[in-house]
């Protein structure tokens, strides 16, 4: 197994075009084609991991932030970044980082975040709009299958939990060929009527032209004939944060131990009224501020992340429990489910490749 055949099976689970448009995920350093047969998973890279990764002989550490997430002018000993970076290039060892990516899909950070403090019904808190686009295609009745199956393996008619989702109509198309026509169906220069099908399903829209290129090679006709709509409807695959129920109403000060303790926090802070019952729990595994408002329209008793300011407190007081529970405490729970995921992809490809968790803590912030 190659660099590059990790960087597929990771793709699939969190695919790069889902990221913030200012992240910087994917391969950070490393060669595609070497070989790779000990991956080592951790949150982030410091100056210990990549100690235990020489010591460990990995050719691939797996990170979630990206060691290069500032883009770097140059790589040199004179900081810890650069001194890490050249260490790891000289020991052959790749960088892939699945950053928010990782967040931003199903069973991701803020998914398992939201499992670990026992939630139920959990959905995206903001699920992502504007990526997705709608292909009409207009097939003959005899190749619609064909064009349909092409069209999924291409990326198109993932719904949730369901793919090879499409809508089909059947009409009639009509067309006339100029002298320079070849036309599959009938003859050049006489008006035709055949029974097509208006063949529709959403894809993302990075994949639309893979997908067209796909339509096209298996179409009978000289002319294919789509449309391609931009669609506003949310993503059900991807999206920002998670909210879910807990089994029953408790107090926030139960929830909070329960926080502290699932987690593996120290310390907790928080605004709001001990003793008030919480039933709506809104998260998000790292700096998740930003969706506080989301929070609150979702009508949210508490809403757990990291990062949190004093003014953004302020904000929430009287309004929402805010629960500040730390950045690696958030979301140190995806790295064994990310593990048991990629090497249940490994096997399947029956490649006999390690896959272990840096035993090092990467944790920077102490608490007394
Ligand atoms: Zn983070």
């Amino acid at each position: 197994m190659t660099v590059a055949d990790v960087e597929h099976i990771i793709e699939e689970l969190a695919p790069v075009w889902t990221a913030w448009d200012q992240d910087n995920v994917g391969l950070q350093l490393g060669r595609r084609d070497q070989r790779v047969s000990r991956i080592m998973i951790a949150l982030e890279i410091t100056d210990g991991v990549v100690s235990e990764a020489i010591r460990k002989r990995v050719n691939l550490i797996l990170t979630h932030h990206p060691p290069l997430f500032h883009r770097a002018s140059s790589i040199t000993n004179s900081d810890q970044t650069g001194r890490n970076i050249l260490a790891l290039a000289q020991n052959k060892i790749a960088v892939y980082s699945a950053h928010t990516n990782l967040d931003f899909t199903r069973n991701g950070v803020s998914f398992v975040l939201a499992e670990t403090l026992g939630l139920e019904k959990i959905r995206f808190l903001s699920p992502l709009e504007g990526k997705l686009s709608k292909i009409v295609v207009f097939v003959p009745a005899t190749h619609v299958e064909q064009v349909a199956k092409e069209m999924s393996e291409a990326g198109a008619g993932t719904i949730g939990n369901y793919g090879s989702c499409s809508f089909r109509v059947e009409g009639t198309g009509t067309f006339k060929g100029t002298a320079e026509s070849n036309p599959h169906v009938g003859e050049r220069g006489s008006f035709e009527r055949v029974r097509e099908v208006r063949l529709e399903m959403v894809a993302p829209t990075v994949s639309v032209r893979s997908i067209v290129e796909a339509v096209k090679r298996v179409h009978p006709y000289e002319e294919v004939a789509y449309d391609l709509y931009p669609v506003s409807t949310p993503s059900a695959n991807f999206g920002m944060g998670a909210i879910g129920l807990l089994d029953r109403a408790i107090t926030l000060q139960s929830f909070l131990r329960r926080c502290k303790q699932s987690l593996d926090a120290r310390s907790i802070r928080y605004t709001g009224s001990p003793l008030q019952k919480v039933k709506t729990i809104a998260v998000c595994g790292g700096s998740g501020s930003d969706l506080l408002e989301m929070a609150i329209r979702a009508k949210a008793d508490v809403f757990v992340t990291a990062d949190v300011r004093y003014h953004t407190f302020h904000s929430a007081r009287e309004r929402i429990a805010l629960v500040d529970a730390g950045h690696w405490e958030t979301e140190h729970g995806i790295l064994q489910p990310l593990r048991q995921r990629l090497l249940d992809a490994v096997q399947q490809l029956k490649q006999n490749v390690s896959i272990t968790l840096a035993q090092i803590s990467t944790n920077p912030v102490q608490s007394i």
